[in-house]
């Protein structure tokens, strides 16, 4: 099933849900604050929604602490009557994917497992849980493959028979959107992925620029 709307699929199942009265409880993985912000405007009103911050690879644990405390004050701004849940974000969930990620670049395969463990961990708590809908913020990234990780939502829907909500939240200018609304909302907003291998690049990248501005 190759080239599909992710953003219309999305738009048909809330539709639906309306003409049926439905307002369905929905756990939403989120990643960060700033990604977080778009996904909250489009649906908040739409679905009864917790957010579960799973990302047992960010590092250092200063920056998994801000990012999981940026989301705590996005719900309070943004009016998300839900809960903000944080499950222990153990580093060693992530040792399998990063043996291939230390070899590969952002965007290959370990990205794949990556963006699997964390939705994996939302569709159990989900089933454990009762909700209707699981779902993820992370395609609103353009950084970020929206069928590969509209894919393994439909493979854990299968698995734990909890309803992936499928959708694609770069659409309709969903990634700009976003910035401007972490301004509005006085977030802070991080200049790398999250594992230690993209906060690497990230220095060496930033090393770079330096050293291109100074002429070294
Ligand atoms: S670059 Fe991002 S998606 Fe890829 S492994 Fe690191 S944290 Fe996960």
């Amino acid at each position: 099933m190759n080239n599909i709307n992710y953003n219309l699929e999305m738009e048909k199942i809330i539709d639906k849900n309306r003409k049926e009265g439905l307002k369905p409880k929905l756990l939403m993985q989120v990643c960060c604050a700033p990604c977080s912000t778009t996904v909250m405007h489009r649906i908040k009103d739409d679905f009864d929604i917790d957010m579960y911050f799973y990302n047992p690879m960010i590092y250092p644990k200063t920056e998994l602490e801000k990012r999981s405390d940026y989301v705590g004050v996005l719900a309070k701004r943004i009016g998300i009557d839900g809960k903000v849940i944080v499950p222990e974000n153990d580093v060693r969930d992530f040792y399998d994917v990063a043996k291939k990620r230390k070899d590969s670049a952002e965007g290959s395969e370990a990205c794949y497992d990556c963006y699997k463990l964390r939705l994996r961990e939302t569709a159990k708590y989900a089933k454990e849980h009762g909700y209707d809908y699981f779902c993820t913020t992370l395609s609103i990234s353009p950084y970020k493959n929206s069928k590969w990780i509209n894919e393994i939502g439909r493979g854990l829907e299968e698995e734990y028979g909890v309803k992936y909500l499928y959708s694609d939240f770069k659409k309709r200018n969903g990634y700009q959107m976003s910035i401007e609304l972490s301004k509005k909302y006085q977030l802070y907003r991080q200049s790398y992925c999250g594992c230690v291998f993209s906060y690497n690049e990230m220095k060496e990248h930033n090393e770079k620029m330096k050293n291109d501005d100074t002429g070294l």
